[in-house]
């Protein structure tokens, strides 16, 4: 690829820089066009579209697991009758904010970012992209960056080496690299993994398929979930759309909120009621004790949720089946399973999971200093000491990630404007003189979760030093606190000036 070196934008100092067109950076633009229009932003997205996730997941069946109520803007109301929805969906819902706000111009496509680089002096971020068509390495100003790469590695799944891999006569395709011209008609398909791809994948890939096995090493939970909410018909009663959708979050909220609560107090009990549930769905001979017995607490690992039961039913038909325990290696036609099993198979489907990737895999440093995460504590959940004028836009592990990005992006909003009205142009947290005691930033037992921690930023023992993980909770945080606490140092811009001459 060529390495044409341009600067086309010096001359344009943004207010703020967003990182990634998913369903965070068009909720970050929307939120600046509602609450500080008077901003000028652009999006980097390394892509040829928006919608992140939604745009890069290609796989039969691909759906989320939150309902759309939570998992949607509470700015943008959620129309469709599905509460769990495809990613073609939510694709086009997030195109249509993007459309609605026109944020679409303010995208620049196939730009994706390597560097960033702060400079105290200009007070200012400098961010080098490299241009997906012809590999022109283009740089952008500005004075905030804010990160919403999401937690994965787009360019590689998560995909351990089986023992004797070569031996296996067809393809082994992983859930993130889906080929679109597979065709998998009447073929016997082995899905590796138990995570919310594996679910998904069964039923779908069941109604064409031969037969579709999963084989799980360790089960987990899951649970059956409407695909239409019970409460819609009466929600759509209200007299507008605004007040359904809003009717509808909270419900949601409240709801998978108790859940997770009574998961954490009473994981026993949780844990029997689940078991009872997945009883009900399946024949009577189904052997739960072992393909439905997760060796962990309800809610440790995320839940697994499948709309209107359709894996129950694709198990009940005989058209997939499970086999749990460890794999031995591959063979011709199949995979050999330590107890000697044989699952015979055309096509191996590896869902083994993604590859968390911090920040979008970006070479970050302050005034020359390469950033490490993990030297950094996060601050009310989305800023880091030490590091100015930077937002990193993580949402909820346990309830709709989203739900969290909202918070953020109004919190994001209202420090703009609060700095502006103290005349201030740099924040940096601080973090206590005295120090403090510093713990993972997530406690979340997903694989890739466990994989990456020690390379992502901290958390402290307590807020506004921690991860919160209570919507509810944040929002009175919220609303309490205000939007300048004494740990966040806030300075003037540098006298130099920010702007360079534009180029002749
Ligand atoms: C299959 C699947 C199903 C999921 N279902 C749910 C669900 O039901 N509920 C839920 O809460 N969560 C779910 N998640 C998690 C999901 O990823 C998030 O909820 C949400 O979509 C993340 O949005 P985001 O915008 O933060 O990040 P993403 O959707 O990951 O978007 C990040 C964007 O940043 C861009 N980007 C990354 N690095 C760079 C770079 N260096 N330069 C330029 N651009 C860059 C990417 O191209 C992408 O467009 C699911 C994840 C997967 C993989």
């Amino acid at each position: 690829m060529a390495q044409a070196q341009a600067h086309p934008h010096d001359h344009d100092v943004l207010d703020v820089i967003i990182i990634g067109s998913g369903i965070s950076g068009i909720g970050c633009a929307a939120h600046l066009r509602r609450d500080r229009p008077e901003k000028t932003w652009c999006i980097l997205e390394m892509r040829d579209d928006l919608g992140g996730t939604w745009d890069l997941f290609r796989y039969p069946g691909i759906r989320s697991d939150s309902d759309l109520y939570t998992f949607s803007y509470d700015f943008k109301p959620w129309n469709s009758d599905n509460a769990i929805a495809g990613a073609a969906e939510i694709k086009r819902y997030i195109a249509e904010t993007a459309d609605e706000y026109d944020i679409r111009r303010q995208i620049r496509f196939r730009r994706k970012v390597t560097a960033c680089a702060w400079d105290s002096t200009e007070g200012l971020w400098t961010v080098t992209t490299t241009r997906g068509d012809d590999g022109m390495v283009e740089t952008w100003r500005g004075r905030w960056i804010f990160s919403a790469t999401g937690y994965y590695d787009y360019d590689k799944g998560y995909r351990p080496a089986f023992p004797e891999e070569e031996k296996f006569a067809g393809p082994i395709i992983h859930p993130q690299h889906w080929p679109e011209d597979l065709d998998y008609t009447g073929k016997r398909i082995a899905v590796i993994g138990s995570g919310a791809t594996a679910v998904t994948l069964l039923p779908a890939l069941a109604e064409k398929a031969a037969h579709v096995v999963q084989v799980q090493r360790t089960p987990s939970y899951v649970m059956p979930m409407p695909q239409r909410d019970g409460l819609l018909t009466l929600a759509r009663l209200l007299p507008s759309r605004d007040l359904t959708h809003r009717l509808m979050r909270k419900k949601n909220i409240v709801q998978r909120h108790v859940f997770w609560l009574l998961c954490q107090r009473y994981p026993k009990m949780m844990r029997a009621l689940i078991r009872k549930i997945n009883r009900a769905n399946l024949p009577q001979d189904f052997p739960i004790d072992i393909h439905f017995n997760p060796p962990y607490g309800p809610w440790q690992q995320r839940l697994c949720a499948v709309p209107e039961g359709d894996l129950y039913k694709s198990l009940s038909s005989g058209k997939t089946s499970i086999v749990t325990g460890h794999i031995d290696k591959f063979v011709a036609d199949g995979i050999a399973m330590k107890s000697g099993e044989v699952v015979a198979a055309d096509i191996i489907v590896t869902a083994t999971g993604l590859n968390l990737k911090m920040a979008g895999g970006v070479a970050y440093t302050v005034d020359g200093k390469p950033v490490v995460w993990s030297d950094h504590a996060i601050f009310r959940g989305m800023l880091l000491d030490g590091i100015p004028n930077f937002a990193l836009c993580i949402g909820y592990t346990t309830s709709s990630w989203t739900l969290k990005v909202g918070l953020l992006c109004k919190y994001f909003c209202q420090l703009l404007g609060e700095m502006d009205r103290r005349g201030k142009a740099i924040c940096i947290p601080q973090r206590p003189a005295g120090g403090m005691t510093l713990k993972p930033l997530l406690d979340f037992g997903a694989g890739y979760v466990q994989r990456s921690i020690g390379s992502l930023p901290k958390q402290g023992d307590g807020y506004p030093w921690m991860m919160t993980f209570s919507y509810g909770g944040d929002v009175k945080m919220m609303k309490r606190s205000s939007v300048i606490l004494p740990e966040m140092k806030l300075y003037d811009a540098p006298a130099a000036p920010a702007h360079r001459p534009a180029p002749a």
